[in-house]
C-alpha cells in the first residue's frame, strides 16, 4: 500500500457536507476510499436534469479533506453552468483525487478511480483536468466506459477548440463593442502563451491582428514574435497594454482590485477560468464600459469536443459546434445590454433557465 499524502487532520466533530458553504443543491457526493492503493477520491454529482454530469478529474495535493471538498462542490457546480450554457446534453459533475500527482501518483490509484466512476453507472462522465493526463485517462478508461477524452473515444487535446471558441468568441465581442467583427489592424494584448493562448495567437495572426504578448516561459514568448510578429511585454503590464482586446489565457482571478483601474482595453475575451476574482468585479467592468466575455461561456470549446466526440465522430460537426459559441455570447451581449446588466450575470441566466426547461 502506499503511504497516504501527508495530510492535516481536522478536528471537526459537525456533519459539513450539507452545511457547507459551496453546497448548493448538489444531487450526490460520493467519498470513495481504496484500501490497497491508498486513492482517497470525493465525487460531486451537482446537477443531472440535462444529461449526466461530466467534468474533469482533478489530483491535487489537499493539505486536509475540506479543502477537497470544497473544490469538488464548487467545481462540479460550475460544469453544470458551464455544460448548460455550451448547449451540451449533460449536467455538471467533478471528481477530486486526494494525492500529489507529482508523486503519489500510480497505475493501482488510477485504476482504482476507473472502477469507483464504473460503480456510479455513468451518471458521472470523467476526463482529464489539473494532474491527470492523458495517458492516466487511459488507465482510468481501461476499468470503465464512462471517460471522456481518450484515444478510443475523442478528438485528443481539447486546447485548439478551446482556442477556436475564444476565437470565435473574441470576434462577436468585437463586433459588438466597435461595430465590426473585422480584426485586421486590431490590437490583442495575449497573457499567456501555452496550449489554448499559442493557437489563439495563430489565429489572431491569420485575421490581420496586431499582438502583444507576455510569458514567463519565456521560448514561448521568442516563439510567437518570430511567428507572429508579435511585441513582447513586461507579464507585470500585459493587462495595461493599450489594446482594443486584452486575452487573459493564463491564470485565474487575473481581474481584481488591483488591475481592473489600470485595464487598457475595451474588451475582455480569452480563455483563463474563473477570471473574476470576485462577483462584483464583472459589475466594476460594467461600470468602466469594458465588455466581459464570461470565462466559462468563451471557453467551452475544449469540453465540447470532449464530450460529442466519439469513435468516428467528423471533426467538422465538434467544430460546428464549437463556432457556436460566437452566437452565444452575442445573444449574452445583447441581453445584457438591454437589461442593464453585468455578461456574466445573464450567462448565468442563461444556463439556469435551460436547466430548468429541462426534463427535471
Ligand atoms: P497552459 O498551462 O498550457 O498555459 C498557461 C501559460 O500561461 C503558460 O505558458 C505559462 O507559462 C503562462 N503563465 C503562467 N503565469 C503567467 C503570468 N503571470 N503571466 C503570463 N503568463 C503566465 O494552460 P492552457 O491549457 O493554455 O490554459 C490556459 C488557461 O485556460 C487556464 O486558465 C485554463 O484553466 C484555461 N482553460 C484551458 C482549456 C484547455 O482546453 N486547455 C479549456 C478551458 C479553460
Amino acid at each position: 500500500m502506499n503511504a497516504p499524502v501527508a495530510r492535516e487532520r481536522l478536528t471537526v466533530s459537525e456533519p459539513s457536507v450539507f452545511d457547507h458553504p459551496e453546497f448548493k443543491n448538489h444531487e450526490q457526493v460520493v467519498f470513495g476510499f481504496d484500501a490497497a492503493t491508498g486513492l482517497r477520491t470525493i465525487i460531486a454529482i451537482h446537477d443531472t436534469r440535462l444529461g449526466p454530469a461530466l467534468g474533469g478529474c482533478r489530483m491535487w495535493a489537499y493539505k486536509n479533506d475540506a479543502q477537497a471538498l470544497t473544490d469538488a462542490l464548487r467545481l462540479s457546480r460550475g460544469m453544470t453552468y458551464k455544460n448548460s450554457l455550451a448547449g451540451l446534453d449533460l449536467g455538471g459533475g467533478k471528481a477530486v483525487i486526494i494525492a500529489d500527482p507529482r508523486t503519489d501518483k500510480t497505475a493501482g490509484m488510477l485504476a482504482a478511480f476507473g472502477r469507483q466512476v464504473d460503480r456510479l453507472g455513468g451518471t458521472y462522465i470523467t476526463a482529464e483536468d489539473v494532474g491527470i493526463s492523458s495517458d492516466d485517462m487511459e488507465i482510468v478508461a481501461g476499468e470503465t466506459r464512462h471517460a471522456r477524452g481518450t484515444k478510443a473515444t475523442g478528438l485528443g487535446d481539447p486546447s485548439p477548440y478551446t482556442a477556436l471558441g475564444v476565437f470565435v468568441g473574441l470576434k462577436a465581442a468585437v463586433a459588438h463593442q466597435f461595430g465590426s467583427e473585422d480584426l485586421t489592424g486590431r490590437i490583442v494584448a495575449i497573457q499567456g502563451l501555452g496550449h489554448v493562448g499559442m493557437y489563439l495567437a495563430e489565429h489572431l495572426h491569420n485575421a490581420g491582428a496586431k499582438l502583444v504578448v507576455a510569458d514567463i516561459h519565456k521560448p514561448s514568448v521568442e516563439r510567437a514574435v518570430s511567428e507572429f510578429g508579435a511585441r513582447s511585454v513586461d507579464t507585470k503590464k500585459i493587462h495595461a497594454v493599450e489594446a482594443d482586446v486584452f486575452a487573459p489565457c493564463a491564470l485565474g482571478a487575473g481581474l481584481n482590485d488591483g488591475t481592473i483601474p489600470e485595464l487598457g482595453a475595451p474588451v475582455i475575451a480569452g480563455a483563463a477560468n474563473n477570471q473574476l476574482a470576485d462577483e462584483r468585479h464583472g459589475l466594476e467592468l460594467k461600470k468602466r464600459g469594458i465588455l466581459y466575455a464570461p470565462d466559462y461561456a468563451i471557453n467551452a470549446g475544449g469540453v465540447i469536443s470532449i464530450a460529442i466526440a466519439r469513435p468516428g465522430t467528423e471533426e467538422a460537426k465538434v467544430r460546428d459546434k464549437v463556432i457556436a459559441i460566437g452566437q452565444t455570447l452575442t445573444h449574452i451581449f445583447e441581453r445584457a445590454a438591454a437589461l442593464d446588466l453585468p455578461t456574466q450575470t445573464v450567462a448565468d441566466q442563461i444556463a439556469e433557465e435551460r436547466l430548468e426547461h429541462s426534463r427535471g
